[in-house]
């Protein structure tokens, strides 16, 4: 694209996440450089640390200001888990990724929803307990950490290793339980790492949805007008017959209107 050709971008990262980011930026004409030497653990750490004071998406437009000036664009991501409104059991894991245009100070943003995690903690009492814990959350591909209120055992790639602190720690505990929790940062985290590639996916065809007048990447969408046609029953349904883009330098508008009928499964009329 000829708005980011031959031009610089950091990658802030310290987890590793431009294994996931960084080959679709380049598919854009970018030079990438990854600034793994920014510690982005200021901002803020999942076992809390250092609680995290912003909300994701905020967290990883700071991440963004905190390259060097000479960058002309910047990208960051951050997650957060939580349980889903619906159902509790289940936590769900939602990811912004964040690229920075330093000239016309814009943030292009993609953000997503996963109900794909691994995401767990638990109060464990027992060797036994703690093995099956490392099997269900998939070590040792994935990690895991052990301990709390800022008194962490990390980055432990051997299983034997991890039996012998948790042997220590329930020693050394008078509660006679250790806590343990997966480890969500990407690096550790084949679940999460995916999640963060996929949604670099979308964010890219979302940058290449490119305004018509001025060639700004990433129309945003600002009206849906429903009514669709249904092809069966030919009747209106709730699904969007035309979308209403805006270009967010130029303020140029483009109405988009979609051709294709919609499918009877998804129609209110033929699927009540
Ligand atoms: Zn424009
Ligand atoms: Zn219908």
């Amino acid at each position: 694209m000829k708005y980011f050709n031959q031009k610089l971008i950091g990658i802030v990262t310290k987890h590793s996440k431009e294994f996931v980011i960084k080959p679709h930026l380049e598919s854009l004409g970018l030079k990438v450089h990854v600034l793994n030497e920014i510690d982005t653990d200021l901002l803020g750490t999942f076992t809390g640390e250092i609680p995290r004071e912003l909300s994701a998406f905020e967290n990883a437009k700071s991440k963004c200001l905190l390259a060097p000036n000479s960058f002309p664009f910047v990208m960051a991501s951050e997650g957060s888990f939580q349980s889903h409104p619906l159902f509790e059991d289940l936590m769900v894991n939602e990811e912004y990724l964040v690229l920075y245009d330093r000239e016309n100070h814009h943030f292009f943003r993609a953000r997503k929803v996963f109900a794909k995690s691994n995401f767990k903690q638990a109060k464990i009492t027992g060797i036994n307990e703690f093995e099956d814990f490392l099997t269900e959350i998939g070590f040792p591909h994935h990690g895991v950490i052990l301990g709390e209120d800022g008194d962490f055992v990390k980055d432990i790639q051997s299983k034997s290793k991890w039996i012998e602190f948790f042997h220590n720690e329930m020693t050394n505990s008078d509660k006679q339980q250790v806590f343990v929790q997966t480890d969500m940062r990407a690096c550790n985290n084949p679940t999460r790492m995916k999640n963060i590639g996929e949604l670099m996916l979308e964010f890219l065809a979302s940058l290449k949805n490119q305004c018509p007048s001025c060639e700004a990447p990433q129309l945003e969408l600002v009206k849906v007008q429903e009514g669709l046609s249904c092809s069966w029953c030919q009747l209106p349904t709730k699904s969007a017959q035309a979308k209403l883009w805006k270009c967010w330098k130029c303020h140029h508008e483009v109405w988009e209107e979609i051709t294709e009928l919609e499918n009877p499964g998804l129609c209110q009329w033929c699927n009540p």
